[in-house]
């Protein structure tokens, strides 16, 4: 499904629904990723401390909505195509929460998300619940490793949810994510990261950039 924005002027009748099979491509996405300083390529120091070639920042692409709407409708049709319908979209808080409750939109569900409690374990907070047998579609912005995708679904399994697949726009393992669900990734990444005394960026004299240090990225 595809919002195509009408000439209408009223702000109700906006938009008007097009059952059309979206064909966001992986190109395409990459394009726009780059275009929105979302996905970097240069010479990086992570928040862990490590150095890599590629800084991703998801955040910068889905404050579009004209963007973030037809990555998730592709996201939808991937779904839609596995004959895989969820109950509810569970978005992990940060990065999930805005692509999961686009995703929820457009697929007709709730959309809620897990975050961190004040121990650092991740849950449901805020009056969300999750009813045994509700099927659960785990959206993401970027799947780094799978680890904490996969804490997420343990704690969404322990509450008597089935967890039906993870979606993400950016699987930045480059398609090894290690995830006990079926998963569908918009973009795959593949990304180097060195420690930082044994980086061969630093070697080659590449000025190392720490993402989000400068006042235009105001989204990291
Ligand atoms: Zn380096």
């Amino acid at each position: 499904m595809i919002l195509i924005p009408t000439k209408r002027e009223a702000p109700a009748s906006r938009y008007i629904l097009l059952h059309l099979t979206p064909t966001l491509t992986s190109q395409a996405l990459e394009t726009q990723l780059l275009q929105e300083d979302a996905l970097l390529r240069g010479h990086f120091r992570l928040s862990s401390g490590l150095h890599s070639d590629t800084y991703v920042q998801c955040a910068r692409f889905l404050r579009r909505p004209d963007l973030a709407a037809p990555a998730a409708a592709e996201l939808a049709c991937q779904l839609r195509g596995a004959g895989l319908q969820p109950d509810v979209v569970v978005g992990p808080a940060m990065g999930g929460v805005v692509i999961g409750y686009e995703l929820a939109r457009q697929l007709g569900v709730p959309g809620i998300f897990t975050e961190r409690d004040d121990a650092g374990q991740m849950t449901l907070r805020r009056g969300f619940t999750i009813e045994p047998g509700q099927k659960i579609v785990i959206a993401e912005d970027v799947v780094t490793t799978g680890k904490s995708t996969n804490e997420v679904a343990r704690v969404l399994t322990a509450l008597g949810a089935e967890v039906l697949a993870v979606v993400s726009l950016i699987d930045r393992t480059g398609g090894q994510a290690a995830l006990n669900f079926p998963n569908f990734a918009l973009l795959p990444v593949t990304a180097a990261t060195y420690a930082p005394d044994d980086c061969p960026l630093c070697r080659a004299g590449i000025p190392v950039v720490k993402p989000g240090s400068r006042p235009e990225k105001a989204f990291s």
